[in-house]
């Protein structure tokens, strides 16, 4: 596919660009500054600032051109109407690794017999927004308002825990994101589905599982 890549030399952009490009895909990158230009691009991918995701999201979907985003801190609601009145798609995920998607739903799994959770998130202090989207998710999936703990510093990458405590035990499951090439194969996956979802917007990896 033809595709404009908001943030292609970020720290996560970069890894994926380059697993876009090796499986063949033609990427055109857009950084801080550039015009918005995504003509004559089947897709636009968003891995940027919760700041500038929204207006780089708008930009595309302007210019009739679909989206997929992996930036995190933003609330997608108003685009993904957006999309839908254009008859255009916003596919939107948290995380696009596959494990840490598995993670989120041995959780849920395990949340039905446990009282009690808490969420620890680790990731590199370059991390802008705390709690990670996908430490709020798991909240909201095991549901019962768990506390989060964030933890921002140099050497982590992405990892997270979710703790489950009952009468005298246990259940730690954890994912260790260790290389940002990881998450390309979340991007490979939603943007070979985009196509057949439907109009407005689509949340989370685990719906395209
Ligand atoms: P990063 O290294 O800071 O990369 C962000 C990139 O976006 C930088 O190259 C930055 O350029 C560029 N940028 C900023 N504003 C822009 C704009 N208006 N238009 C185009 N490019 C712009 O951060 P990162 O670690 O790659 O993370 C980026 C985002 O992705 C964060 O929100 C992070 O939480 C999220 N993320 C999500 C997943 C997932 O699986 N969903 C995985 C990894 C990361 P400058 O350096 O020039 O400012």
């Amino acid at each position: 596919m033809k595709l404009a890549f908001f943030g292609a030399e970020g720290k996560a952009g970069s890894a994926i660009v380059a697993r876009l490009a090796a499986a063949g895909h033609e990427v055109r990158g857009i950084e801080l500054g550039d015009e918005p230009n995504v003509e004559g691009c089947e897709a636009a991918v968003d891995f940027t600032t919760p700041e500038a995701a929204p207006a780089n999201v708008r930009a595309a979907l302007d210019q009739g051109v679909s989206c997929v985003v992996g930036t995190t801190g933003w609330d997608p609601a108003e685009l993904g109407a957006l999309a839908g009145e254009k008859g255009l798609r916003l596919f939107v995920a948290p995380n696009f690794s596959i494990g840490a998607v598995l993670m989120m739903r041995f959780a849920r799994e395990a949340s039905a017999h446990f009282p009690r959770a808490e969420i620890v998130e680790l990731h590199n202090e370059a991390k802008k927004d705390a709690p990670s989207g996908t430490a709020k998710a798991t909240g909201e999936l095991i549901g019962g308002d768990p506390a989060i703990h964030s933890v921002r510093l140099p050497g982590l990458v992405a990892h997270q825990e979710v703790i489950f405590g009952g009468e005298g035990q246990l259940l730690t499951i954890r994912h260790d994101t260790t290389g940002r090439e990881s998450f390309a194969d979340g991007v490979l996956l939603a943007l070979e589905r985009l196509g057949d979802l439907p109009p407005g917007l689509t949340l989370g990896l685990d719906s395209l599982l």
